[in-house]
């Protein structure tokens, strides 16, 4: 049977959510948006507290199934991955950099969650349930390599029980709330053989404190203000030889294993930054719409398209739009939850999400006219936020070769 509504349980949490994104989340918006590389505390104190490890479970980690507890025996739909989505698309609507700078795993999270022996996950993720707030972030991105990720030129040698990190990691998210605002760590992608091309690639844990790594430029950014985006440096960056993720062998270069294994977790996250767009352009949809009706301006939905004046016409475009991407996001997420492979719908949830709120977003300005280019509103913040959509977490471009290459059954080489 086809089912596209959400559970009882999913649909009390996101009202509960979206409650909070409006009252608590939304009101800080601007004043954040211009205040950039300074952090609402307060918040982000509470939401550790209240939600235990930031949004952590909304970003799929089932505590239950970690700690091997008994199923209850009334048996409930699998949802933890869509549970997730539904919270980040809410938090999302009420502020992007906000939201984003919520303390929780992160992506170096999902990497350890994902590829971490049980020793790892135990000693790397039981601190997001503390009373502090603590960050995890992911570092690939290199100035030579991020679309490409074959191209990684920071090296891992191992050296005694250490494996020496050398090399430079930039535009890493949460970078500095990891590293330098709480005792976080970040999952940094180092070749062991250069000449194995992707299958040398590992990811290592590296801690906070960490002698030989050192935070040198926090990013100016467009939008997401609120959200720390770093460069990291490492020079003879030695840490122990257990914190590789996945096995150090390189087998065969031929076979790339390991690191399709880490390349998984986008499988899991990149449904979720589409979330993120979709909350973004609800939030300018559901301005749009008020802004509309105190207006005196009806939206008359199921009259003959030709009929239509162009702004029914474009506010419709923008709701279906809106509501493909979500469910093309719930269904990645559905598969994930139910132990599917999901890599073609992740990618294709991530490329409709990220193109329609950009798009959304950039004609709700245009539609407002003056009043959508003002900073009075936050139509032209949402603007600004929308874009990262389409860049992290592999753009959008990326994400379009990677649905054909799987529709058209080409191989990497053969499609590029
Ligand atoms: C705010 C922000 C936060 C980020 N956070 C992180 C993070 O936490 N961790 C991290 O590792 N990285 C992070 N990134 C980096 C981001 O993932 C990369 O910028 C992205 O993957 C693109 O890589 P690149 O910058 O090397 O661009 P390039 O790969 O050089 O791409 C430039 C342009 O060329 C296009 N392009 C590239 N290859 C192809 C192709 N084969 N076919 C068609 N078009 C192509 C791209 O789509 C893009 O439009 C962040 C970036 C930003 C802006």
């Amino acid at each position: 049977m086809i089912d596209f509504e959400l559970s009882p349980r999913i649909k009390a949490t996101k009202n509960m959510i979206h409650m909070f994104a409006e009252s608590a989340v939304r009101p800080l918006a601007r004043q954040y948006d211009e205040q950039e590389h300074e952090k609402p505390w307060d918040l982000l104190n509470m939401v550790q507290k209240v939600m235990g490890g930031g949004i952590a479970g909304a970003f799929g980690t089932d505590k239950k199934e970690d700690k091997g507890e008994e199923e209850p025996k009334e048996k409930k739909p699998k949802e933890t991955n869509l549970a997730g989505a539904v919270t980040v698309e809410e938090i999302f609507w009420g502020d992007a950099g906000i939201a984003l700078s919520f303390p929780g795993p992160g992506l170096g999270g999902a990497a350890v969650q994902a590829s971490g022996t049980p020793e790892q996950k135990e000693k790397f993720l039981a601190r997001f349930a503390g009373d502090k707030p603590v960050w995890g972030a992911m570092a690939i991105t290199e100035p030579e390599a991020g679309s490409d990720t074959a191209n990684i030129k920071t090296t891992a040698v191992l050296d005694g029980d250490e494996w020496v990190l050398n090399g430079e990691k930039i535009f890493v998210t949460s970078g500095k709330s990891a590293l330098e605002d709480s005792e976080g760590f970040v999952v940094v992608w180092a070749t062991v053989d250069k000449s194995a091309g992707r299958a040398g690639i590992k990811p290592f844990i590296v801690e906070h404190g960490t002698p030989g790594m050192q935070i040198t430029k926090i990013e100016d950014k467009m939008g997401i203000r609120c959200s720390d985006t770093v460069s990291i440096s490492f020079m003879d960056c030695r840490i122990p030889k257990e914190n590789i993720l996945g096995s150090p062998e390189v087998v065969d270069k031929t076979k790339t294993e390991g690191f399709k294994k880490v390349m998984a977790t986008f499988d899991a996250t990149r449904p979720l930054v589409a979330a993120m767009a979709i909350g973004v352009g609800q939030a300018a949809l559901d301005f749009l719409r008020e802004y509309l009706t105190e207006e005196g301006v009806e939206l008359r939905y199921g009259i003959n398209p030709h009929r239509m004046t162009s702004l029914e016409r474009d506010i419709m475009q923008m709701e279906a739009d809106l509501k493909a991407a979500r469910l093309l996001t719930w269904r990645a997420l559905w598969m994930l939850d139910n132990g599917l492979r999901n890599d073609l719908q992740a990618s294709m949830a991530k490329a409709k999400a990220g193109l329609a709120v950009t798009r959304i977003t950039q004609k709700a300005v245009e539609i407002m006219g003056p009043l959508g280019y003002s900073r009075e509103l936050l139509l032209e913040k949402w603007m600004r936020d929308s874009k990262i959509n389409d860049i992290f977490e592999g753009t959008g471009q990326i994400q379009l070769l990677v649905t054909a290459r799987r529709i058209l059954g080409f191989s990497r080489e053969q499609l590029k």
